[in-house]
């Protein structure tokens, strides 16, 4: 890998003082902002399959159960119909505690 950039730095010092340096800089500008890019795609698609993942493995499910979510700093609870991530959610700044109720109905 050293052997292979010894001449490709070789060349581009040889074109920077021929031709002049915007002909060095900005192939590796346009090479840099298209792998950022790249990865900022990358992270994109990564985290979309991740919060797919954590939707169906959240998905309801008929029970007695019923899980609230409660605040210790101001006392409100909260009822989640559908949960999106496997976190808790947060109230007053910090995240809410969970407490599962078993309903006397059924
Ligand atoms: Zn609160």
């Amino acid at each position: 890998m050293i052997l292979l950039l010894i001449p490709v730095v070789a060349i581009a010092i040889v074109l920077g003082i021929t031709f002049g340096w915007q002909w060095v800089l900005a192939p590796l500008l346009a090479y840099a902002l298209l792998r950022w890019s790249l990865a900022s795609l990358r992270v994109l698609v990564t985290d979309a399959k991740h919060l797919a993942g954590d939707a169906v493995a959240a998905a309801p499910v008929a029970s007695d159960e019923r899980t609230l979510f409660w605040c210790e700093e101001c006392g409100t609870e909260v009822l989640l119909l559908v949960r999106g991530t496997s976190r808790a959610p947060s109230h007053c700044g910090q995240r809410m505690h969970e407490r599962t109720e078993i309903s006397n109905s059924g």
